[in-house]
C-alpha cells in the first residue's frame, strides 16, 4: 500500500490531481471517475489501508447483476482523488477528463487477496459487489460485478 507510483508517474506542477491523500474519515468511501483519455474507461476506488485501491474498468460498470465487467487493477491513489474532477493536461499521465459518475460509502462483507466483496452504497451502484481476481491470468485483471 504506497503512494508512490502514483507520484513517480505525475508531475503535481502540470497536473490538477492532489498530491497527497487527506484523510475522509472513518467512512469506507468508493467513487468512480468516467475518465475520458485516450481511452474512455471508469475508475473504480474504494478505500482500503489508507489509500483508494483502484481499477480501470473499459466499460461502463454493471447497474444490475447478470454483466460482468474486466478490471484492471491500477495503483494506489490518494484518499484525497475521491473528490478529483478536472482535466489533466495533454503530455501528462492519463491526459483527458475526469468527472465523478457515482461515488457512496460500502461496507465490507469479504476481504481476501484474490476476491473483495462489497455492499456498495452509491446513486448509480447500489448492492452487493464482487471483484474477484482472475486465477491464471496476468496479476492485474479482475472481473467486477453485481452478484445480488
Ligand atoms: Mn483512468
Amino acid at each position: 500500500m504506497s503512494l508512490e507510483k502514483y507520484k513517480k508517474i505525475r508531475d503535481f506542477e502540470k497536473t490538477p490531481e492532489p498530491p497527497e491523500g487527506v484523510g475522509a474519515g472513518d467512512e469506507n468511501i468508493f467513487v468512480i471517475q468516467r475518465h475520458k483519455a485516450r481511452h474512455l474507461h471508469f475508475d473504480f476506488r474504494i478505500s482500503l489501508d489508507g489509500v483508494l485501491k483502484s481499477w480501470a474498468v473499459p466499460k461502463e460498470p454493471p447497474r444490475e447483476s447478470g454483466t460482468k465487467r474486466l478490471a484492471i487493477m491500477t495503483e494506489d491513489h490518494p484518499l484525497s482523488y475521491a473528490k478529483f474532477e478536472g482535466i489533466i493536461p495533454e503530455g501528462q499521465y492519463g491526459a483527458g477528463i475526469v468527472e465523478i459518475w457515482d461515488s457512496g460509502t460500502f461496507e465490507l462483507e469479504d476481504l481476501k487477496s484474490d476476491k473483495i466483496v462489497l455492499e456498495l452504497k452509491g446513486e448509480k451502484l447500489d448492492g452487493k459487489y464482487v471483484l474477484l481476481k482472475f486465477p491464471k491470468a496476468g496479476e492485474k485483471e479482475w472481473l467486477f460485478f453485481r452478484t445480488d
